[in-house]
């Protein structure tokens, strides 16, 4: 009987109306008479979580700081899944479906203390076996968790985080199937609501799906993918409101695993880290001083593939505080090559750099790229820094930072570049492995669609980005800055540092970095802190920002794919104020009111409203 179990996630939209409600206990009721046992997990009804929350800033003026106001928003946004439970419940009884709802505390879902953002540890399935086996659908509260069957204070995993729960449930219960419907018929190259022209896509790799879900594509929680990935789950997104009738034609999108290797911990608790990667075929090129302008990125790279050469890591910054307060703002491009190209990409990066007036270009075979992998990453801002930390410790200097949501990535001098791996296999308890990775091959056969090198794109523009400017160039203060911000659970993306200059005749750096918006406020309040300590020269921040990202597991593969992003962008007359790339993704940062304009033309521009095949 195990076998044939079924957990299915609705979310708000789908039971926004009691009309909806009724759609969904007939699709739970039809599940059932098809054999299944089902567990239904669902979300409050529309906007409803969204409501609590405005209540909850009315009285406090803002968002809670303290955490006796954290305990308190999740007392209060809890209770949203609470009313749409029981009405499920009612309406698959209505139906003459026994059914009954059970909220976190009743299942016995087991999550840490963090409120707002805790994560799930375990789920008791005792009172959900025992009511599945007596022929009931079970219909459980998502989003939410409890600390310990004896405190019992009530936890929420984060905003979006039903997804979560049916995924975790799934794990618990083994079962058979993960179905999360919600108000699209399944995940599409990029939102369809943003872009019409967008596409279903029949498949995503968990690999590439995380990277979207983090990048601005909420149609998944991306944790509730970690776990699918971690564990194997066959994941499916759905449409719930399409008609029962000839539903077999509508199955939506399969996010597909690789087998899952075994785990320990908690749920949501397995290692973060499984690899460590030293790369030592490494040259960095940088052009300091670029002008800041559309186009440039776009001719720099074309040029490069033109070359036939490979770039790997890119990173641009907007320098904050230019030589002379008159000066033309300017950006830093510094990028990666493998070493036997790295003359010819600094032949045509001279060439491009004299005709543009650049500062200076600087070429530095003497580096390599130090990174850790692993799934268990996600949502979890303490890994990199701790990977800093760790190379802080062992007095190496980072040049260039790269973040993915499941690699983290350093450019540091070769001559360190073998401690720094092995610091880090010790510190996450792994093997490093001293060799280049390889890289994917293009795949020549098989799905048509895979020979695509972008399969997704994302806009995220409720993100902002905070700069600090000048802070002195020696390991560890990126360790610092970033181990506080993790203190603080403040989620960062898009690091990047500038090429060294001076400030008060000591070497250099600006460094930025994008965070969530309703995380910005504590973030810069602490970037000051954290620059007086350092003697920086000063923080500021920019909200106005959006960024768009374009998603491929096999991007590597493909040369020339970050120049036509740029391209496209360049050809839309849109500035790229911020570059940053790691070997699944390629992200942008544009001013926000260019972000819908800058989706679709990168939609475009990778054919992704073209039939695929
Ligand atoms: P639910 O309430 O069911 O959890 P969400 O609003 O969280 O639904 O997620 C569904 C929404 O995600 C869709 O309505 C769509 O606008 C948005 N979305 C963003 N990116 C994508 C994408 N690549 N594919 C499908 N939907 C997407
Ligand atoms: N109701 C919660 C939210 O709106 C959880 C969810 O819908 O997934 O964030
Ligand atoms: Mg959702």
């Amino acid at each position: 009987m195990q076998s044939s179990l079924i957990v299915q996630k609705y979310g708000g939209t789908s039971v926004g109306s009691i009309e909806r409600i009724r759609a969904v206990a007939q699709r739970v009721a039809h599940t059932v008479r098809q054999g299944h046992q089902v567990v239904v997990v669902v979300s409050a009804m529309g906007d409803e979580t969204d409501r609590l929350v405005e209540l909850a800033e009315q009285i406090l003026e803002g968002s809670p700081t303290t955490p006796g106001q954290q305990r308190e928003w999740d007392m209060l946004l809890s209770t949203g899944e609470q009313v749409s439970i029981a009405l499920l419940a009612l309406a698959l009884q209505k139906l003459g479906c026994p059914a009954l709802s059970m909220t976190a505390a009743q299942v016995g879902i087991l999550t840490t203390r963090d409120h707002m953002r805790a994560r799930i540890l375990e789920i008791n399935t005792e009172r959900l076996r025992y009511h599945l086996d007596r022929g009931e659908v079970v219909v459980v509260a998502g989003f939410q968790g409890i600390t310990s069957p004896v405190e019992l204070e009530i936890t929420t995993l984060g905003r979006g985080g039903s997804d979560t729960t049916a995924v975790a449930l799934a794990v618990a219960l083994q079962a058979q199937l993960c179905e999360i419907y919600t108000d699209v018929p399944g995940i599409f190259t990029t939102d369809p609501r943003k872009v019409p022209e967008a596409r279903l896509l029949t498949e995503i790799t968990s690999a590439e799906m995380l990277e979207l879900a983090s990048l601005g594509a909420q149609v998944l929680h991306p944790r509730s993918v970690e776990i699918a990935r971690n564990y194997g789950v066959n994941l499916r997104v759905r449409s719930s409101l399409q008609p029962l009738q000839g539903e077999e034609d509508h199955l939506g999108t399969l996010i597909v695993s690789p087998p899952p290797r075994p785990r320990t911990g908690g749920i949501e608790m397995g290692l973060a880290v499984d690899t460590v990667e030293l790369d030592r075929d490494q040259a960095k090129l940088v052009l300091v001083g670029v002008p800041d302008r559309p186009g440039i990125a776009a001719r720099l790279f074309q040029e490069i593939a033109a070359a036939g050469v490979n770039v790997d890591l890119i990173l641009q910054s907007l320098q904050f505080s230019p030589a002379a307060p008159s000066a033309q703002p300017s950006n830093d491009i510094a990028f990666t090559v493998s070493r036997s190209q790295a003359k010819v990409a600094a032949a045509v990066a001279q060439q491009i750099g004299w005709e543009l007036g650049c500062a200076e270009v600087v070429m530095d075979e003497a580096v390599a790229k130090v990174s850790i992998a692993g799934v268990g990453m996600i949502g979890r801002p303490g890994i990199a820094a701790q990977m800093f930390q760790v190379l802080a410790e062992a007095g190496i200097n980072l040049q260039m930072i790269s973040m993915s949501e499941m690699k983290v990535s350093c450019v540091v001098a070769a001559e360190r570049a073998g401690d720094a791996a092995l610091a880090l296999g010790e510190a996450f308890q792994v093997i490093p492995h001293l060799h280049r990775p390889e890289t994917p091959l293009v795949p020549q056969d098989g799905d048509p669609a895979r020979r695509q090198p972008v399969r997704g794109v994302a806009l995220d523009a409720k993100q902002s980005r905070i700069g600090i400017r000048k802070v002195p160039d020696r390991p560890g203060t990126a360790a610092y800055l970033f181990g506080q911000l993790a203190a603080a659970g403040i989620i960062v993306d898009t690091i990047i540092q500038s090429q060294r200059g001076y400030h008060n005749g000591i070497p250099s750096n600006d460094i930025a970095f994008t965070v969530p918006q309703e995380q910005a406020a504590a973030a810069e309040a602490l970037c000051q802190q954290v620059a007086g300590q350092l003697q920086a020269a000063g923080v500021d921040s920019d909200h106005a920002i959006a960024k768009v990202s374009i998603v491929g597991a096999q991007m590597e593969a493909y040369p020339g794919v970050a120049a036509r992003l740029f391209t496209a962008l360049a050809e839309a007359g849109i500035n790229i104020e911020m570059i940053a790339t790691s070997e699944i993704k390629v992200s942008c940062v544009v001013r926000r009111e260019q972000g819908i304009p800058a989706l679709q033309a990168i939609h475009r521009a990778f054919g992704l409203d073209q039939p695929q095949g």
